[in-house]
């Protein structure tokens, strides 16, 4: 599916996240936690069903921990 067509990875930058919890005190239907308090994303597919409460999340995080990228040039997840 082409980026155009609103698909997307939800992406957290770990280097960047303070594991505060603003986007999944927002989003808890789309980020969950860990132990620690940082942010797990159980599916980081985003389509037009999504791409709402993503945007949600990614404008709440004060560190820009979080990033919408296009599916199209999203790191493959199985890369040999
Ligand atoms: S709001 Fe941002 S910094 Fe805070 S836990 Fe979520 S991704 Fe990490």
């Amino acid at each position: 599916m082409p980026a155009d067509d609103g698909a997307f990875t939800l992406e957290v930058d770990r280097t960047a996240c303070a594991g505060h919890g603003m986007c999944y005190g927002t989003r808890p239907e789309l980020i969950d936690c860990d132990d620690e308090g940082y942010p797990v994303i159980p599916d980081p597919n985003i389509g037009p069903d999504t791409i709402d409460p993503a945007r949600d999340a990614v404008a709440v995080c004060p560190e820009r921990a979080l990033e919408l990228v296009p599916r199209s040039t999203a790191t493959p997840l199985h890369r040999q």
